[in-house]
């Protein structure tokens, strides 16, 4: 199971983990920001926590909560998530975000956050982008987040051609001999139009990923951001999935 940027919506979180069959699900893969924007930092981190074949990367949000990097490039807004989301985390989860790689090798695919040149910063956006990394890794699969928008890279070997596809729900993208970049979209805050979390099931045997959108309460998790304070635009902007 591949999920990224979660964004402290354990609302949106919740809901993804119960569209699964979490018994046939060998491990769950995080591509960060586990943090930022939303309400519930600790619960979202906690929960993952609990699966004992969970393996997780560092984002911008998960490293910029803890200090690690200068949140002045950020919008106003996001500074002030940010300096909540600080505020609020456990000394053990502060502990965790600081002790999570940036990059990590599962048999045939490299997880990052933003991309495999650039982990914690880069935008996969266009196929140009993801060109000029199908070189920074070696597997044959590149999982990517950081965009919110889910997007499948295509490497052409033969011709080196390289193009982009937007997943449609539950409809299956198979693995073919081509190396490909994939970005799952997020849970937390989607950006693609769409406000379903997002989130997909990696089936390595049968060389498919199985693409899914979740409908979760919105209105829970825009409630509880009002009651912490959290800013008006990061409230409204769960509901259009932007
Ligand atoms: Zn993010």
């Amino acid at each position: 199971m591949v999920i990224s940027d979660i964004h402290g919506n354990v609302v949106a979180l919740d809901a993804v983990l119960a569209d699964v069959d979490l018994e046939a699900v060998d491990q769950i893969w995080c591509l960060g920001d586990l943090v930022g924007y939303g309400p519930s930092p600790n619960q979202c981190i906690n929960r993952l926590r609990e699966f004992s074949d969970y393996h997780c990367v560092a984002g911008n949000h998960d490293w910029a909560a803890i200090g690690r990097i200068d949140i002045v490039e950020f919008n106003p807004s996001a500074q002030m998530a940010c300096r909540w989301t600080g505020q609020q985390l456990s000394p053990e989860n502060r502990d965790y975000l600081e002790r999570l790689p940036t990059r990590i090798v599962q048999g045939n695919c490299t997880l990052v956050h933003g991309s495999p040149r650039e982990p914690v910063w880069e935008y996969i956006i266009y196929p140009s982008t993801a060109q000029l990394n199908f070189q920074f890794f070696d597997s044959h699969l590149c999982l990517v987040g950081h965009t919110h928008a889910p997007a499948v890279f295509h490497e052409e070997t033969s011709t080196q051609k390289f193009e982009i596809t937007i997943p449609v729900a539950d409809q299956p993208i198979r693995i073919d001999d081509n190396r490909l970049i994939v970005n799952p979209g997020s849970v937390g805050q989607p950006r693609d139009g769409d406000p379903h979390a997002a989130y997909m099931i990696l089936d390595e045997e049968a060389r498919i990923i199985e693409y899914h959108r979740v409908s979760y309460d919105i209105a829970l998790t825009q409630d509880l951001m009002l009651e912490k304070g959290l800013p008006d635009s990061l409230i409204s902007r769960l509901a259009f999935g932007w």
